[in-house]
């Protein structure tokens, strides 16, 4: 897949501190990616270079293959950024907001303020003020304005602080939707690991400025849900087993034999059965479980 973001050894200093030290990551078309990282790791820092709204001190950046800052300006049209708050003037309509920056973006028709109100699901309440909006409409109205230009990328910071858990849903599902249905690339930030649970596809863990890790959602899933550790005297036949009478093929075999088990679809004792029952010695078995914060505090704290 084609990479629509690379950035290598990108560094960011202001006055008084770094807030980028030598981050190097690619996202490619299609990817949801969750910029995850505690207040002042550099997550808005990041946008805002890719945003072009400040410069890097130092490293490279590469977007949409452009290598060249001006190439970069003309590219940015392809892009739509929720950096900060979402920007909507409040004295005006939905509707007017939308209008007013369709034309400052030179969008010809109207047609394209209905589509857009429509897809948020802000289409009904058009003729509400700006100033009157609940939080998660005023997220939606941010992201319609972000949507105008049909944008392959968008860059959002914390789109979802703050919001309830409905509101958390509603925007998941938007996002999840124009990913789905318009392919659209997704960076999104946030300070909490599980607002983007469900939603991200990979994860990039800042913390003070470096990538501590970047791990997509399957294997981060795999690392922190339910899973079982079995260890049995012979983990090459326990395995053979487990893959041919439970057809299960989602496990690991660790370093000291441990067999790892995840995605459980059956009951723990039908593993432990599935090895006495097959002649085969059992030594331990647990069930562990890792939740995603749990994982996350673990990382900042080696980082540190
Ligand atoms: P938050 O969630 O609090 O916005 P963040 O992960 O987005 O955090 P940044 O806003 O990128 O972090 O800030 C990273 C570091 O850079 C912080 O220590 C911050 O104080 C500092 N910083 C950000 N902008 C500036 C600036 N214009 N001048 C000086 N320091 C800055």
């Amino acid at each position: 897949m084609e990479n629509i973001v690379e950035v290598k050894n990108l560094t960011k200093s202001y006055k008084t501190c770094t807030a980028l030290k030598q981050v190097s990551l690619n996202i490619k078309r299609g990817e949801i990616y969750g910029l995850v990282g505690a207040n002042g790791a550099g997550k808005t820092t990041f946008l805002k270079i890719l945003a072009g709204q400040i410069f890097p001190t130092e490293g490279e950046l590469v977007l949409f293959g452009a290598h060249q800052q001006r190439e970069q300006e003309n590219q940015r049209k392809r892009t739509g950024v929720i950096i900060e708050e979402p920007g909507f003037y409040p004295q005006l309509s939905i509707e007017g907001n939308l209008e007013y920056y369709r034309l400052q973006k030179g969008i010809p028709g109207k047609a394209v303020i209905e589509e857009t109100l429509k897809t948020v699901g802000l289409w009904e309440v058009r003729k509400k003020k700006g100033k009157t909006l609940s939080l998660g409409m005023k997220q939606r109205l941010g992201l319609a304005i972000a949507l105008m230009g049909e944008p392959e990328l968008l860059l959002l910071d914390e789109p979802i602080n703050g919001l309830d858990p409905s509101g958390i849903i509603e925007v998941r599902n938007l996002l999840k939707k124009l990913n789905q249905e318009k392919n659209i690339t997704i960076i999104i930030s946030s300070h909490i690991l599980s607002e983007l649970e469900q939603l991200a596809t990979v994860y990039g863990f800042l913390g003070k400025g470096t990538l501590l890790e970047q791990i997509s959602a399957k294997a981060l899933h795999e690392k922190c849900g339910n899973y079982l550790d079995i260890m049995v005297s012979d983990a090459e036949m326990y395995t053979m087993l487990l893959e041919k009478q439970f057809s299960h093929n989602h496990y690991l075999v660790l370093e000291d034999g441990t067999v790892r088990i995840f995605d459980l679809q059956q009951e723990p004792e039908k593993y432990s059965a599935l090895a006495s029952e097959n002649g085969i010695g059992l030594r331990a078995m647990t069930l562990k479980q890792n939740s995603l914060e749990d994982y996350y505090m673990n990382l900042a704290k080696e980082g540190k």
